[in-house]
């Protein structure tokens, strides 16, 4: 928890940054709109499973169309469990930009937690919560954005589409189960999605900036073995249980091989030239 709030903090920098004009002058009146409307977000449980997403579909949706978005919402087989497409029109001459968050969240320890996970606590300038940082913060951030350029009538080449979705943490209904059939009420041109980091320091001056073109993807898998049963005093030499143990063990062992995409090596090369407050691990010297 507590690398979690230190990297709370410049979140909510970024967000200030990215939605505010300033933050710190909100804060001295009330809470940044930002900041409010991500303390709504964490005090709705969506801890998946089940997930309850359409729980803040439901909350964002009016909030939209009082702004002129086109919003639709998405339910899936999963009682409860739903994505939110909010679309505010451009002239079209440009295809669309999407900017995609998820709403659910990993289940919490609560014996970890020092501060209620679901309460949406505000403390030392920082907005403390399940789903603060991954992905709740990044919603609200992107509806927020979203919504002052409808608020400010900003002229649009293209359509900003929002969407709020679910499953990402796990379940079956996530962003490839609704491309399926809403393929079309998607379509961009580009989308920003979760990752990479805006980093501010003293005054507000950005410091670091970090775009995540890819992530690690999962592999699953099931193993099997085969052996001969025996009564447990006797075990076999071919007893299955312990082939599993040493396929289990050759799999905790093993290491993925570093290899340098061409973005990566560019990351490399931007981090060694920021400043000595760069967060994340130098990679000066790696192949
Ligand atoms: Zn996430």
């Amino acid at each position: 928890m507590t690398r979690l709030y230190a990297r709370l903090v410049p979140l909510l920098a970024a967000l200030a940054m990215i939605a505010t004009p300033s933050l710190a002058q909100a804060r001295r009146d009330s809470l940044d709109p930002t900041a409010a409307l991500l303390v709504e977000l964490i005090r709705i449980n969506t801890s998946n499973p089940p997930g309850n997403e359409g729980s803040v579909a439901a909350l964002l949706a009016p909030r939209f169309k009082a702004l002129g978005f086109e919003t639709e919402i998405i339910p899936t087989p999963e009682p409860g469990k739903a994505h939110l497409i909010a679309r505010l029109r451009g002239n079209g001459s440009k295809r669309p930009i999407l900017l995609a968050a998820h709403t659910d969240v990993v289940g919490v320890e609560r014996e970890k937690w020092s501060v209620d996970p679901f309460a949406g606590i505000v403390k030392d300038g920082a907005v403390m919560g399940r789903g603060a940082i991954d992905f709740k913060g990044g919603i609200a951030v992107f509806a927020r954005a979203a919504m002052m350029l409808a608020e400010r009538k900003v002229p649009l080449d293209r359509d900003v589409i929002v969407l709020v979705e679910a499953d990402e943490e796990g379940g079956k209904y996530g962003t490839s189960w609704l491309a399926r059939d809403h393929w079309s009420q998607i379509a961009c041109e580009f989308a920003l999605n979760e990752g990479g980091w805006i980093i501010t320091g003293d005054g507000g001056a950005v410091r670091y900036v970090s775009i995540s073109t890819a992530d690690k993807g999962g592999a699953q898998l099931i193993v099997s073995a085969a052996g001969t049963s025996t009564h447990s005093s006797m075990p076999l030499k071919d007893n299955a249980i312990f082939a599993l143990s040493r396929a289990m063990a050759r799999i905790a062992e093993y290491e993925t091989p570093v290899t340098r995409s061409r973005d990566q090596q560019g990351s490399a090369a931007a981090r060694d030239h920021a400043d000595d407050h760069r967060p994340g691990i130098s990679q000066r010297g790696l192949p």
